[in-house]
């Protein structure tokens, strides 16, 4: 979706400090939340002109551990995360949870329906037992988290709007209507008009419903809007003939962690 530059106007006046310092942050997750920030490209510029980066080791070598905001990629996923996430906490003035990994545990929670030796095996091999880890979750599961940019990836622009709100010190907003309205603007077909299953009557908007678009079907990677009606959802599902396995598969894909039953 097409937002608003980052650029601040004269009648804008940063709140955080003079020029912010952020940084980024990866737990359990493919990083390519902050690959997506690195492809702004020219509205990257924009964002630089505003902050200073102490740590973002996808543009840049070099590490600082004095920052205001961080901006933190990927679920937690073993004991020792904890630690390393509070640290974090403790030294950022805002903390913002980056895409679906950190903000939802996302695709990371699938682990937590499989046996545990069953998924350390495949994923380490003969090297299983070097590895401690526990089930995934997200970051506000241990810390508090100040805002979060969903999604898997995020969308850059949608960070670069929550960047600027974060430099006025205002709340970020968020979309907190389903994706169902984006995919009626889009002028798609209903998925369930096709005998197809679709998360999108309760996942947050914000995405264009480009999935659906594409020609699939939403995942809900976005998490649930604040009052996606799951009894509502359940009803659907059922009237349209899906039995449960199919629907608890499609729910775990990314909202495992919200233990969201339909
Ligand atoms: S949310 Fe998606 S893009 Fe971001 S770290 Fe997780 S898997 Fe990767
Ligand atoms: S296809 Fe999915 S997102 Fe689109 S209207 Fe139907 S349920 Fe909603
Ligand atoms: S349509 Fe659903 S799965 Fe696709 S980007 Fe939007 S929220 Fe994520």
């Amino acid at each position: 979706m097409e937002t608003e530059p980052v650029t601040l106007t004269s009648n804008e006046t940063c709140l955080l400090s003079a020029k912010p310092r952020i940084a980024f942050f990866d737990f359990a997750g493919c990083e390519g939340d902050q690959l997506q920030i690195a492809n702004l490209e020219e509205k990257l510029l924009d964002i630089l002109a505003h902050v200073e980066v102490v740590s973002f080791r996808e543009i840049k070598t070099g590490h600082g551990d004095d920052y205001d905001i961080a901006f933190v990629e990927g679920s937690i996923t073993r004991p020792e995360d904890e630690e390393r996430i509070k640290e974090i906490r403790s030294k950022a003035k805002v903390l913002v949870a980056l895409g679906a990994c950190a903000a939802i545990g996302g695709i990371n929670c699938l682990k937590n329906f499989m046996g545990e030796g069953f998924y350390r095996d495949v994923v380490y091999g003969p090297q299983a037992g070097w590895y401690r880890t526990y089930a995934a979750r997200p970051l506000s599961a241990v810390v508090t988290v100040d805002a979060e940019i969903p999604g898997c990836p995020i969308d850059r622009l949608e960070f670069a709007r929550v960047v600027k709100e974060l430099l006025l010190g205002r709340t970020p907003w968020l979309p907190d209507y389903p994706v169902c309205v984006e995919c009626k603007m889009a002028g798609n077909v209903c998925r369930f008009d096709m005998g197809k299953m679709c998360l999108g009557i309760i996942t947050r908007a914000g995405c264009g419903a480009c999935c659906v678009t594409e020609g699939a079907h939403c995942w809900g990677c976005r998490g649930l809007f604040p009052t996606a009606n799951l009894d509502a959802a359940r009803q659907v599902m059922d009237r349209a003939g899906f039995d449960r396995r199919q629907v608890q598969d499609l729910m775990r894909f990314f909202l495992g962690d919200t233990r969201a039953g339909l």
